[in-house]
């Protein structure tokens, strides 16, 4: 026997019924759950001496690990880049596209890496990556660190009318696609070497940056090979009113009401933020089966307009599946899923002045078991049940933000973050074993952080503004 789960004060399965297993364990055999229950049950069939390492569960919250579907993890090495006061579409531009254009294979390695640490010390277990250009960097960082992951590269070939006058030469280039052919091919050579790579543990979609930065002709065939090869069909869509309004310019249509008529609206398309969103095409999701990521931390500090104009609370209500994001570094800032959790079960109940609208339980489903529904994944992970895989997190509830406790979800969501987690594990290895990565040299990768930044903006001609001054 692998690894037993000894004891644990609690045990958030979210399986069908939401049962919260009070004094539970956990036994975990070849990366799957084969027994979870109370306590004194599973003492009557194993033994502690059967296991090959026994975690105490005194003190501990179990909880699956967080779905985080939407990951920009080659900008963990720009967090912070840019001015307070730009739109999405500035940042993007002037910032960011500058910063991508200059990465290397090593660079993005290295983002990459730090980006899976910092999501593995905060309970991110699973993410889908819809940023980097060299998806082998990405798949050598995800091998390393353990982590499950959904991974292919962006792919886009509509560049900007006007192009910011910091853009070096050559970077449209580096950045956009001469035809749809050619993206579509590296895409499929990305998921044929990828796809179920490292026991399925990593897998790779059909992604592409979306928004006003793909043709028609790319939605189309985009979608047609993501059914040949049966993976998901992913894109960024909607994310704030001046994005719709330039899709609407270039098309004569809404986004999601044009994606609909060129048909590809299918159950295995999932888009990032969908915020500018009229009333119909809530209905027109639900009845497509396609699925939404909200990344809250991104649309507050960008000032999308979530609380203004967003309808997620319709969509829950519809039925349609919404799950949780943190997009890059740069763009939302934390990478801790328990932020996102917190930020969707509140702002909204403000925004509306109701306090039904969409409870803390609610908020904790869409970082697990929808994120799971996201990524066409639910059937292996997003809940903590026998025969699905030991994806799980442990909470230390011994600290001060967990004390005392009446509702563990209550103090998940309200009180607590994603730093509290002491223990990590993925397909049924302990990856993460008192705050501390295992697989991973912490000290010399997070050494270099600040160096390869400095080197990276300089290539890229970028230079960091500040507020205050720095002296
Ligand atoms: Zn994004």
């Amino acid at each position: 026997m692998d690894l037993l789960i000894d004891k644990a004060d609690y045990i958030l399965t979210l399986d069908n019924e939401r049962r919260i297993i009070k004094d539970g364990s956990i036994v975990i055999e070849d990366g799957t759950i084969s027994c979870i229950g109370k306590t004194d049950d599973i003492r009557k069939k194993y033994s502690k001496k059967q296991f090959e390492q026994v975690i105490e569960g005194h003190h501990r919250l179990v909880s699956p690990g967080f779905v985080n579907c939407h990951v920009h993890a080659h900008e963990h090495l720009a967090r912070g880049l840019g001015p307070n006061d730009l739109r999405t579409g500035n940042h993007l531009l002037e910032w960011l596209y500058p910063y991508y254009g200059s990465l290397d294979a090593d660079d993005e390695y290295i983002a990459a890496k730090i980006a899976c640490l910092d999501m593995i010390k905060s309970g991110t277990t699973c993410f889908i990556d819809v940023g980097v250009t060299n998806v082998d960097s990405l798949g050598k960082a995800v091998t390393e660190t353990g982590i499950r992951a959904i991974i292919g590269r962006r792919i886009m070939d509509k560049p900007p009318e006007n192009i910011p006058e910091k853009w070096r030469p050559g970077l449209k280039e580096s950045l956009y696609f001469g035809s749809v052919r050619s993206a579509l091919k590296e895409t499929d050579e990305n998921i044929l070497r990828w796809n179920g790579a490292e026991k399925d543990r990593i897998r790779a979609w059909v992604i592409l940056n979306g928004k006003q930065t793909c043709s028609d002709e790319l939605y189309v065939k985009g979608s047609e090979l993501s059914q040949k090869r049966k993976v998901g069909f992913y894109f960024h869509m909607a994310s704030s009113i001046e994005e719709a309004k330039l899709f609407e310019r270039d098309t004569g249509d809404w986004p999601i009401t044009h994606l609909d008529k060129l048909g590809v609206l299918r159950p295995e398309v999932l888009m990032a933020h969908v915020v500018a969103l009229k009333d119909e095409e809530v209905k027109l999701l639900k009845n497509r089966g396609s699925k939404v990521c909200f990344c809250p931390g991104t649309a507050v500090k960008e000032a999308k307009g979530a609380t203004a104009i967003g309808k997620f609370p319709e969509l829950l209500s519809a039925g349609v599946t919404v799950s949780l994001g943190c997009d890059g570094a740069s763009a939302a800032g934390s990478f801790d899923m328990v932020r996102q959790i917190y930020l969707v079960s509140t702002i909204f109940r403000d925004a509306r002045m109701d306090p039904r609208i969409v409870p803390p339980e609610q908020g904790l489903e869409m970082g697990t078991i929808n994120g799971a529904r996201s990524l066409l994944w639910n059937d292996q992970i997003g809940s903590l049940e026998a025969g699905k895989k030991a994806d799980m997190i442990l909470f230390d509830t011994s600290r001060l933000d967990w004390l005392p406790m009446i509702d563990p979800v209550r103090n998940l969501v309200y009180s607590a973050d994603g730093h509290s987690i002491d223990t990590t594990i993925i397909d049924g290895k302990v990856v993460v074993e008192n705050g501390r990565a295992k697989f991973v040299n912490e000290k010399e990768l997070t050494d270099q952080a600040q160096q390869r930044m400095t080197t990276i903006l300089k290539k890229g001609g970028v230079k960091a503004v500040h507020a205050w001054p720095i002296v």
